[in-house]
């Protein structure tokens, strides 16, 4: 559409939606969303495929076009005489009917659960379950945005589990027999460091030993120098914060919450509630093997990923969190 005639139709248009009532503007809103769920997936992804541009089997960048399967592009390596499409050896790879790939990827942006998923989809819970994990893979345990400015940070807690597994391992049966778990120690339970800044950038990694030296390890590399560094009292972070040259608000008191009307934690706390009461409430608690996938989940979520962002993630690209 020509410039002139385009700005013609963007008044028509302006003027129609002034007149329409809330519910009729969220009518037309649906359709444009319809109109862009039309880009297929490969359409989405075969830009990032091309701008690499390599053999996934041996790098190489000699490869041509090998005829269509399935209506899907393929390529043969000049190098190591492999064939392969723009999926092979991604998380996607394999995967079928990806048509409704997009409609589970909303599923997934408003936190389905797996039978919900499974129902509007109209596959089965077995394949949801599949495609929820894979749509995570590429994106789990990766926690490299950079953190600055004001800068939260907290550990949190979850209880081990073993959920779906079959054999039980003696660590969980011990949990089990044992009754509650002893919140001094935190044994059975597994530690989780949660970072945050005001522009939402967002640090979530999965702690072994939740000591000192491993919080610096984690922390460190991600937070931006002569930030202000807002923790509880432990003094794992006096020294991090230190090394940084980061100005430390300590909340050590619980009667102060805030300090100069700015330095808090609550973010990071209400972000640790909020993930907390997610996956022990609706998820019904997942499985420990899997929860750098739910923390990935929970980052794309809090970063509002639409569904196309969430394939893309899914396909590896990383995205920007945060403004
Ligand atoms: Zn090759």
């Amino acid at each position: 559409m020509k410039a002139k005639l385009f700005v013609s139709k963007l008044n028509q248009l302006t003027k129609a939606l002034i007149s329409m009532t809330p519910a009729q503007r969220e009518i037309v809103h649906q359709s444009i969303q319809a109109l862009d769920s039309e880009i297929s997936i490969d359409e989405l992804i075969q830009p990032l495929f091309d701008a690499k541009s390599q053999c996934p089997h041996c790098d190489s960048s000699q490869f041509k076009k090998w005829g269509k399967a399935g209506g899907i592009q393929r390529y043969r390596c000049n190098n190591c005489s492999k064939t392969f499409n723009n999926k092979t050896k991604t998380p996607l790879a394999r995967l079928h009917k990806s048509h409704i790939w997009q409609a589970y990827a909303h599923c997934m942006q408003l936190r389905l659960t797996l039978r919900q998923a499974a129902k509007i989809c109209d596959i089965n819970l077995k394949t949801a379950f599949l495609w929820r994990h894979r749509f995570l893979q590429a994106q789990a345990g990766k926690n490299d945005d950079k953190l600055s400015g004001i800068i939260e940070v907290d550990e949190f807690f979850l209880a081990y589990s073993e959920k779906g597994s079959k054999t039980l391992s003696y660590r969980q049966k011990a949990r089990n027999r044992g009754g509650n778990i002893d919140k001094r120690t935190k044994k059975g339970q597994v530690a989780i460091l949660l970072s945050i800044d005001r522009s939402k950038h967002m640090i979530a990694p999965i702690l072994s030993a939740n000591t000192s030296s491993e919080i610096a390890i984690n922390l460190i590399d991600n937070i931006e120098e002569n930030s202000v560094l807002c923790s509880d009292g432990s003094w794992a972070y006096v020294k991090i914060a230190a090394q940084k040259g980061c100005d430390h608000k300590r909340l050590i008191n619980n009667k102060i919450r805030v300090m100069e009307n700015i330095y808090h934690i609550q973010t990071v706390n209400g972000a640790i509630a909020n993930f907390k009461a997610w996956i022990n409430g609706s998820m019904k608690g997942v499985a420990t093997k899997y929860l750098s996938h739910y923390l990935a989940w929970f980052k794309e979520n809090s970063a509002k990923l639409d569904k196309q962002q969430i394939l893309l993630s899914a396909y590896g690209r990383q995205q920007h969190y945060g403004t």
